[in-house]
């Protein structure tokens, strides 16, 4: 028995030990039969039976055995002949379709079961891949944070559910602060760098699992606070300006790489309206933060 979870289709144990009881019992039953009756090898053809019960047992050494035995019992029955009335040449044939009824099931069943088997590996893969497709599909490559895609897809869902619920939904908009001047002296994978670290600088802000930190365009972020009212986001803001400030990313103009924020709220009956409008207030907010003299938050 193998540890990790039962493959779909293999039976919990206890059907499994059935199968097994069954599977045996049944050879018993035409091993009676061809010793007690007349016919004798007439009924050997059954053991195919028990070949096909112990492969739902999903055992193969078993389903193994029990061909072994079955094909051990058949042979052996031709070293006595119960009736002399029948022709040895009518036994050796009985017996020979016995046999070969039993063979032909077992190696159907391997069949199936390779068949099965080669089934279940592809399914596993594509899982595989569709998480991964999936993973791709609202992933930012670069930084690992929620994509454009995944935001735009995130943002109405969420403006519907705070007008629903009648709860406060915040929205953040982070622009790096003179990252063309810092991309242009330090060059682009430096650039691509600070943005990895300035990602993991606001992911590691947020703990909620219904946060959303999304990389929206070149050096701009948006995060989306759910639940969250004006109070809460903006020290949520100034908790992630002031993180980024503590990166000590040391900036080519002089002092350090920094970041603008502005806050937007709806909730429900006040503040902006739809996705749209939420956008468009967070913006005003970020270009008064950048007006202002960045590395502030504004809402
Ligand atoms: P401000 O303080 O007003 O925001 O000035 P800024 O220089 O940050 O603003 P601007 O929008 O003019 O510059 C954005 C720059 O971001 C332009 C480009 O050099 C850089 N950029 C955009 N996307 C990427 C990217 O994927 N990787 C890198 N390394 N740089 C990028
Ligand atoms: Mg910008
Ligand atoms: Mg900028």
């Amino acid at each position: 028995m193998t540890g990790g979870p039962r493959p779909p289709g293999v039976p919990h144990w206890p059907a499994r030990i059935a199968f097994v009881a069954a599977a045996v019992a049944l050879v018993a039953v035409v091993l009676l039969l061809d010793v007690l009756t007349p016919l004798g090898a007439a009924v050997d053809g059954l053991y195919a039976i028990a070949v096909l019960v112990s492969a739902l047992a999903r055992l193969p050494r078993f389903s193994l055995a029990i061909v072994l035995a079955a094909s051990m019992l058949v042979l052996s029955g031709l070293a006595f002949s119960r009736d002399a009335q029948v022709p040895w040449q009518i036994v050796v044939i009985n017996r020979a379709v016995a046999l070969v009824l039993v063979w032909v099931t077992y190696l159907l069943i391997q069949r199936i079961e390779r068949a099965r088997a080669a089934l279940e590996q592809r399914d596993r893969e594509l899982a595989e891949r569709n998480a991964r497709l999936a993973r791709l599909a609202t992933e930012d490559p670069l930084t690992g944070v929620a994509n454009r895609r995944r935001f735009d897809a995130q943002l109405p869902v969420e403006v519907a559910r705070a007008q629903r619920e009648q709860r406060p939904l915040a929205l953040l908009m982070i622009d790096i602060d003179r990252f063309k001047e810092y991309n242009d002296r330090r060059g682009h994978p430096a650039g691509d760098e600070c943005l990895i670290r300035v990602a993991q600088a606001l992911a590691a802000q947020l703990h909620r699992p219904s946060d959303l930190v999304a990389r929206i365009g070149g050096e701009e972020f948006a995060v989306l606070l759910p639940n969250t009212e004006a109070g809460g986001a903006g020290e949520h803001a100034e908790r992630i300006r002031a993180a980024v400030e503590s990166l000590a990313l040391a900036h080519p103009g002089g002092g350090v790489v920094t970041v603008s924020i502005g806050v937007a709220v709806t909730s429900g009956l006040a503040g902006p309206q739809g996705p749209d409008e939420l956008l468009a207030f967070a913006d005003r907010a970020l270009y008064r933060a950048k007006d202002a003299g960045r590395n502030l938050v504004a809402i």
